[in-house]
């Protein structure tokens, strides 16, 4: 059984790999097989760049850290899963014992273990050992493909719960990426009354505007500001989400926003950003930073299995696992039109 392993920067390979006969089980820790595994930005950088800001890949490293899977193996203390059970992980374990896990800040602890963020290894390999606290049970309806795209959705439901979105609010979504259209799926299911989403991929604005009251905003051919100004009878949106990581995107990012909005940070950034401090000045605009999720696996579950939110239209490809080296090279190539791309694993 093989794994897909990032052995160095530009080279993956399948191969056998060892950890699978390390790792041993805990009273509380369920075994799971791997069913679905989504392509992440994140994954792609590592193989494309060797590193994100301090994380560097320095030995061989196994991809993947969103997935889904069935549990096949119970510790002795596990009371809430059971062998067979489909489910869902939060791929981040932190330090239980940690200052900032004990004040419920359990992302923002320092000590977090995330899969496939060196030196932990993902999960694009047979099975894995993860503690039952951070595995969730799915619902008959909603399939593995949707549950592997939970720990997307994770973030944009974080940001929405992080704006204090309002009924009714409006709000822009810069990036029409995965985490881009999660966080405007989460928005309009937080109760913004319309979306405005914007990219340079006219193939992706498609897929946006399609997935509720989303006005879709190109680029290189509109100017979000005004836009957004026009439709809202020159007020601006009340949220505005920054989910490019672009200098150039978070440089004008308080024109479209009203008085007293408020503006989340998604994107990552590989370098310092600037940002107009006079601008968020007249608006007494709230900044607000996020880091991955903390709490909200199981609200993302509950919103796909009643149909609130709905990601199916994000997955654009799926490759099997025998593929998947050819599948991170697409990835890594960025084709127009593709949202999200997950791993079949074999079953
Ligand atoms: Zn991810």
């Amino acid at each position: 059984m093989k794994s897909l392993v990032l052995e160095e920067k530009h080279s993956l390979s399948l191969r056998d790999f060892p950890i699978e006969r390390e790792e041993a089980m805990g009273s509380r820790d369920v075994r799971i097989k791997l069913h679905t595994v989504g392509i992440c930005g994140s994954d792609v950088h590592y193989y494309t760049h060797g590193q994100i800001g301090p994380f560097k890949v320095e030995r061989p490293m196994i991809l993947g850290h969103e997935a889904s899977g069935i549990v096949i193996e119970v510790g002795s203390q596990v009371a809430a899963l059971k062998v067979g059970d489909r489910v869902c992980m939060e791929p981040g374990i932190p330090d239980p014992n940690s200052r900032a896990t004990r004040l419920g800040m359990y992302n923002i602890d320092p000590a977090v273990r995330f899969w496939a963020t060196p030196p932990v290894h993902g999960i694009l390999r047979p099975t894995v050992v993860h503690p039952e606290t951070f595995t969730f049970k799915l619902p008959d309806n909603v399939s593995f493909a949707e549950a592997a795209m939970v720990e997307p959705l994770a973030v944009g439901v974080h940001a929405a719960t992080k704006a204090q979105i309002r009924p009714g609010d409006v709000a822009f979504v810069m990036g029409a990426g995965p985490i881009g259209l999660v966080t405007a799926l989460a928005a309009l299911a937080a109760g913004c009354s319309r979306v405005f989403v914007s990219d340079l991929d006219d193939a992706k604005l498609e897929i946006a505007a399609r997935l509720g009251p989303i006005t879709p905003i190109n680029v290189t051919k509109q100017n979000p500001a005004k836009e957004i100004l026009a439709a809202t009878d020159g007020w601006g949106a009340e949220i505005v989400f920054e989910a490019t990581g672009s200098p150039k995107a978070a440089a004008s990012i308080f024109e479209p926003l009203c008085p007293g909005g408020r503006v989340v940070l998604i994107g990552g950034q590989s370098q310092p950003i600037a940002y107009d401090a006079g601008a968020a000045m007249v608006r007494e605009a709230r900044v607000e930073n996020i880091f991955r999720y903390a709490h909200v696996f199981p609200r993302c579950v509950a919103m796909l299995s009643s149909g609130s939110i709905d990601v199916k239209p994000l997955i654009t490809r799926t490759f099997a696992f025998d593929d998947s080296v050819r599948a991170f090279e697409i990835a890594a190539s960025a084709p127009k039109g593709d949202v999200k791309m997950q791993i079949a694993m074999p079953q």
